[in-house]
């Protein structure tokens, strides 16, 4: 059985996140998004609601889980029962970033568990958390980067200003 886990903040989730996953879920068993929890990031999104709008998006998913930690993903991934870490890839920037994790984590992990990286479609390639939040503040359309359930939360919080 292949199972990998997907470590993130997922503040808020977004249509690259979900490209992502969308392709996993095709190619490995089980796919665990992991909502990675980080006491020193000020959040838009509580853990729980997170973790409730992306079991709500995947509810149809038998192969999509949503677990979250606040300890190293290395050691959720082991809980999880998953021998790999998936990363999804946009720019040459993130490409710096994520060998170095990849590396840390496998040593970290004794040499246990690797991490394999997935390109979002072209569409979804310049799709992130922080430029969604941007778009947010300046009261734009956001149905072209998040799904309607997140779209919705995001919308109600704008009314409470
Ligand atoms: P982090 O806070 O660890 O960067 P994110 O929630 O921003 O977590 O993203 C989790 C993972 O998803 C990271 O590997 C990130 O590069 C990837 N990711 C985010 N947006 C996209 C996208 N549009 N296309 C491909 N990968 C993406």
């Amino acid at each position: 059985m292949t199972k990998v886990l997907y470590p993130g903040s997922f503040d808020p989730i977004t249509y690259g996140h979900m490209n992502i996953i969308e392709q996993a879920s095709k190619l490995f068993d089980e796919v665990y998004v992991a909502i990675m929890i980080n006491p020193n990031k000020i959040s838009m999104f509580t853990l729980e609601e997170r973790v409730n709008m992306i079991k709500e998006i995947y509810k149809q998913y038998d192969n999509v889980h949503v677990v979250y930690s606040s300890s190293a993903s290395v050691d959720l991934a082991s809980e999880c029962g998953c021998s790999a870490i998936l990363r999804g890839l946009r720019s040459l920037s993130d490409y710096e970033y994520e060998v170095s994790l990849a590396q840390v984590n496998k040593q970290i992990s004794n040499g246990i568990i690797n991490t394999i990286c997935l390109f979002s479609d072209a569409n979804y390639q310049f799709i992130s958390s922080s430029i969604v939040k941007e778009i947010d503040k300046l009261g734009k359309d956001l149905s072209a980067y998040v799904h309607p359930i997140v779209e919705e939360q995001m919308i109600l919080r704008r009314a409470k200003w």
